[in-house]
């Protein structure tokens, strides 16, 4: 279910009506019950309010790499992932072109990159001929 956070805040017995802080509480699952400070933003000074976000492109990357942990889930990281997972792949393939392995091979999704071998020659030329 999508969260529609409601626009308005009534508060002091029904006497002050102001705009609410739209940022959703994952913890209580619920709209934070806070004022917004501003209209732009419709945050409350608890949830950056104030801030209008990184303006600089240094000012983005410095957001970007502080909230970077690890960079096991970065599109480069992923992307050797895929490519290492391809080659394995058909180099399993290509161990069962040469009937160098028997039973089952693997199942599923190949990885992006991988390309099946029609012949002994394709495997030398893509994994070299020494
Ligand atoms: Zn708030």
């Amino acid at each position: 279910m999508e969260f529609i956070p409601e626009k308005y805040l009534v508060t002091a017995g029904g006497r002050i009506t102001c705009i609410r802080c739209k940022a959703f509480l994952k913890k209580h699952q619920r709209q934070c019950l806070s004022p917004a400070i501003n209209k732009k933003t419709s945050l409350c000074k608890w949830h950056g309010g104030a801030s209008t976000g990184p303006r600089t492109k240094e000012g983005i990357e410095r957001i970007r790499s502080a909230h970077l942990k690890s960079g096991n889930e970065t599109l480069v990281a992923k992307g050797l992932r895929s490519r290492q997972i391809a080659r394995l792949q058909m180099l399993e393939q290509a161990a069962y072109l040469l009937n160098m392995v028997s039973g089952p091979a693997s199942r599923g999704r190949k990885a992006n990159g991988y390309k099946k071998f029609e012949s002994v020659k394709e495997i030398k030329k893509f994994f070299g001929d020494n």
